[in-house]
């Protein structure tokens, strides 16, 4: 079955397409066979489109709104030259998989797309209100597109984080807004930490119950997640994803109050504020240079910039104590997993993360620590070491699109 993986935010789009079914999820053999990126969707879009094996093509052109990004991406599929293997046109797309960010309490799991489920996205915007929207227009685009018999799934980054516990998931606010307005925890990345988990345990040859660790997905967003008998326990991001770690633009935990404080000093609004905290903080905030953090290392390494070297420590610092908290929650952990752009290519992020831990057991081997790079899965920690470490890139895509191909067929959807 050929799965067309589909990833909307507010101007980009990413997509992948995966040939898998049953016994291709039994025996680790689904296959991508093409996947693109469409970015700067409403004004110059930057095209890559690729089938894997053959080079990329790059294109820059005026791209109007998602829908017109897929009509394009459709084209690209059914010209001849393309030749994506066993993909002529869009009937060999078999099914669309959507992510969803926020599924609320509604969706603990992925679901296949029926109005219902449309307007139980909709109902989530007003908790979402940077992300469902985006997801939304995929969706209906997707719908016009492929016509009403090609099947659509959502999959949703916070249904992994509906088995957190209450102790986890409340804020120490009155519980009655809890009950009225829903307001708590629910985490992002979810997709990610539940691949991240699959793996380690297919790794260590463990049944999902043993599976406890705790999965750092770090990225330009980033998140900690506490796994406990293979499921979430507990989760750095919260209501949005704008708590926990400190992220390439975001701030992560703050105290309420400065929120209010600097409306009043600034002289400015609710909504300049939300757009500091979101948009120009965390990395880029403390370093006033960058949100990348591969540049922010290369420029560290050439002028040993100040500001720099303390926005990565802080960032380092921060995750240092989501371990910590995490650590204690589940009464230690076997393993922590890395994943994400940097936790899966950066040495220097992983060391400063594992450095001065002596006192859970951690060893990191340093040679190995170096050659985990580039989509490497290996473990990374020294024999003797308490707790192990790994680096698991991370393939949301591919659980996007088993989850696709499980929803239609009506099987159990655990991975
Ligand atoms: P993601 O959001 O998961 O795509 O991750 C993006 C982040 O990963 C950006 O901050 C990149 O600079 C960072 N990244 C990618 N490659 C490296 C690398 N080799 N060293 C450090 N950071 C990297």
């Amino acid at each position: 079955m050929n799965v067309f993986v589909l990833n909307c935010g507010s101007s980009s789009l990413k997509f992948q397409i995966i040939d898998t079914d049953l016994e291709k999820i039994a025996n680790d053999k689904d296959i991508c066979l093409a996947k693109g990126l469409i970015e700067r969707i409403g004004s110059q879009a930057l095209i890559t489109l690729h089938v894997i094996g053959k080079e990329p093509f790059k294109s820059a052109e005026p791209i109007r709104d998602h829908k017109a990004a897929l009509t394009y991406i459709s084209k690209w599929i059914s010209n001849p030259e393309t030749r994506i293997p066993g993909i002529n046109s869009l009937d060999d797309i078999h099914a669309v998989g959507h992510r969803v960010v926020h599924g609320a309490e509604r969706f603990k799991m992925s679901v296949k797309i029926d109005k219902e489920v449309i307007a139980g996205i909709e109902d989530c915007i007003d908790i979402a209100p940077l992300h469902n929207p985006a997801n939304l227009k995929g969706i209906h685009a997707a719908k016009e597109l492929f016509g009403p018999n090609v099947p659509q799934v959502a999959i949703f980054d916070t249904a992994f984080h509906s088995t957190m516990p209450e102790i986890s998931y409340l804020y120490a606010i009155p519980y009655q807004l809890y009950r009225r307005f829903k307001i708590r925890k629910y985490g992002f990345h979810g997709t990610s930490h539940r691949y991240i988990a699959y793996r380690y345990r297919k790794i260590m040859g463990i049944p999902r119950e043993q599976v406890n660790i705790i999965t750092l997905h770090l990225g330009n967003g980033s998140s900690a997640c506490a796994i406990k008998n293979g499921r979430s326990y507990d989760t750095s991001m919260g209501m949005t994803p704008l708590e926990g770690l400190m992220m390439g633009t975001r701030c992560g935990d703050i105290d309420p109050t400065v929120i209010e404080y600097l409306i009043h000093k600034e002289g400015t609004t609710l909504d300049e504020v939300y757009s500091v905290l979101n948009k120009r903080s965390g990395v880029l905030g403390i370093s006033g240079l960058t949100n990348d953090m591969r540049d922010l290392l290369m420029e560290i390494e050439e002028h040993q910039d100040r500001r720099a070297i303390l926005a990565v420590d802080m960032y380092c610092n921060k995750i240092k104590k989501y371990i910590g908290a995490y650590m204690s929650a589940l009464n230690g952990a076997d393993a922590i997993c890395f994943a994400g752009g940097i936790g899966e290519n950066s040495p220097e992020i992983r060391r400063n993360v594992c450095s001065n831990m002596s006192y859970i057991g951690l060893e990191l081997d340093h040679e190995l620590n170096e050659e985990a790079v580039n989509g490497k899965e290996m473990e990374i920690s020294t024999p003797t070491s308490k707790v192990k470490i790994f680096v698991i890139p991370t393939n949301e895509e591919l659980v996007m699109a088993r989850d696709t191909v499980r929803v239609i067929l009506d099987v159990p959807r655990v991975f």
